[in-house]
């Protein structure tokens, strides 16, 4: 008998509008069928069907985003993805995209170069995705001295709405290529990143953990390095304040000896424990001990960022209420959360513009991202506990109105799903990115049939 599908695996006989029949039909129907399609056209071995293997569903790094698709698709290469993108479209089912999974909005969904001298930016420890992390621009340890993954993307291969595969670069699609440095999921589902690597290989590092009660301490040595030290492109901190304790990482891209940018932290008392006492490594070795700090035991997640300028006492009295709210939290839920301030020098914007430019509108000056992980176990807390991150971020952003020190950049990699970081980008970014999408998806497909993101129809 004939396979009833197959036309739906070329071009011919799918037309982008759906037929009558497809629209008379229940949405359970769409489900079905559209599985069935996409089986028929990329084979049964790439599309899970009931019974799920529930492994795959669970990668997801939050719990609270584990959700029951009705099929899952495992394209094996760029056509596929196109075959599958025309059979979602026509059939006018929901679908979200999963690189990594390590994103913690429900609904939504390293590289070792050592050999070579090089690396490249991509994410900090390697548990996190590729596909998600580049398009939401990616903060690297070294984005300050090299730019931001997306500035050092040399090719985005994508599937368009369309189904065809095409190629965003320097030479074709420019328009393209600028919205998917930083512009998100909103214009494809890209299928190959070929990168620029970054002539660092050698680094020196030290990671130590401080009493919880030196971290008024450790704020100021911060202030006092992001203001002085950070002029020395090659230093970088990594400061995550825990409720028990306080963990700073200082990393330097190039081999040496207690790097003096680093003096304001070689002033304070001494560390309670040296996590990793100070060595000259690669940034292979720092990646690997960064992968066995991150814990996969399954808890629900939630993050959420702003920016701010530098300013010691806002940071003071911004951690003060955080840590408040935080203790009473955990008290009553048993979650956990985090304080960190990621450090951003202005060279950070300027290699995005030199390396063509990104519809992110970082500000180009020195400044911060604050964000928190916060880690929990049951859904009845989902509330209480992401409220305590959604005050922190109401007081940095009143505090620092009130001082002058606000800035409307919200980084998307750190955003929560009631932020707006598309919006932060500025207005005339937003449109850019509004005729980008418009150009590339007619339709408008991903704007109204993936299942969420930042998406820019909801600016
Ligand atoms: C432990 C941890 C460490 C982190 N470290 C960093 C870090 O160092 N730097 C940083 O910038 N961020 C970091 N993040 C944040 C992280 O970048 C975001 O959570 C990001 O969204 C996850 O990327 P992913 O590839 O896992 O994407 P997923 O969670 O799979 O997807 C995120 C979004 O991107 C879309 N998407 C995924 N792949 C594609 C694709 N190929 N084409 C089109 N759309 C796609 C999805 O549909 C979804 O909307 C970290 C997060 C965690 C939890």
């Amino acid at each position: 008998m004939d396979d009833p599908f197959k036309s739906f695996c070329t071009s011919v006989g799918l037309e982008d509008s759906q037929s009558q029949a497809v629209a008379d039909m229940n949405p359970k129907q769409r489900l079905e069928l559209s599985c069935s399609a996409v089986q028929s056209c990329i084979g049964t071995e790439n599309v899970g069907v009931a019974p799920l293997n529930q492994a795959v569903i669970n990668e997801n790094w939050s719990q609270s985003c584990v959700a029951q698709p009705y099929c899952v698709v495992q394209p094996a290469d760029a056509k596929h993805v196109g075959q599958v993108v025309k059979i979602i479209k026509y059939f006018g089912v929901k679908f979200a995209v999963r690189s990594g999974g390590h994103s913690p909005n429900p609904g939504w969904s390293a590289l070792a170069l050592d050999a070579e001298g090089t690396s490249v930016i991509g994410g900090r420890i390697p548990a996190v995705g590729v596909g998600g992390l580049i398009l939401g621009g990616e903060f690297f340890h070294f984005s300050g001295e090299f730019g931001m993954a997306a500035d050092n993307v040399k090719n985005f291969e994508i599937v368009l709405a369309d189904g065809n595969i095409t190629n965003a670069n320097t030479n074709e699609n420019t328009d393209l290529f600028w919205a998917l440095k930083g512009g998100g999921s909103n214009f494809g589902i890209v299928t190959r990143y070929d990168l620029y690597t970054i002539p660092v290989r050698d680094i020196w590092y030290r990671w130590d953990m401080y009493a919880v009660d030196q971290a008024p301490a450790v704020l100021d040595a911060m202030v006092k390095w992001q203001n002085e030290g950070a002029s020395d492109l090659k230093s970088t901190v990594a400061l995550i304040i825990g409720l028990d304790g306080v963990v700073v990482g200082l990393i330097y891209s190039a081999p040496a000896n207690q790097p003096s940018a680093f003096a304001p932290f070689h002033e304070l008392p001494t560390p309670v424990a040296a996590i990793v006492p100070p060595l000259n490594g690669t940034v292979k070795t720092l990646t690997d001990f960064l992968s066995n700090t991150f814990s996969d035991q399954p808890l629900r997640h939630d993050y959420r960022g702003v920016s701010t300028r530098i300013d010691g006492q806002l940071y003071q009295d911004v951690y003060k209420l955080w840590r408040q709210r935080a203790l009473a939290t955990r008290e009553a839920t048993g979650a956990n959360q985090t304080f960190t301030i990621q450090p951003i020098p202005k060279n950070l914007a300027e290699q995005g513009i030199a390396k063509g430019g990104n519809p992110m509108g970082i500000p180009q000056e020195d400044h911060q991202w604050w964000t928190t992980v916060v880690d929990w176990a049951n859904a009845s807390d989902d509330d209480a506990v992401r409220s305590v991150s959604i005050d922190t971020t109401e007081v940095w952003n009143t505090l620092a109105r009130e001082r002058g020190l606000d800035l409307p950049f919200i980084f998307a990699n750190d955003a929560s799903r009631d932020q707006n970081p598309l919006a932060s980008y500025g207005k005339e970014n937003v449109s850019k990115l509004k005729q980008v999408s418009l150009k590339y998806d007619e339709s408008q497909f991903f704007q109204k049939q993936q299942n969420g993101g930042f998406l820019p129809s909801k600016v």
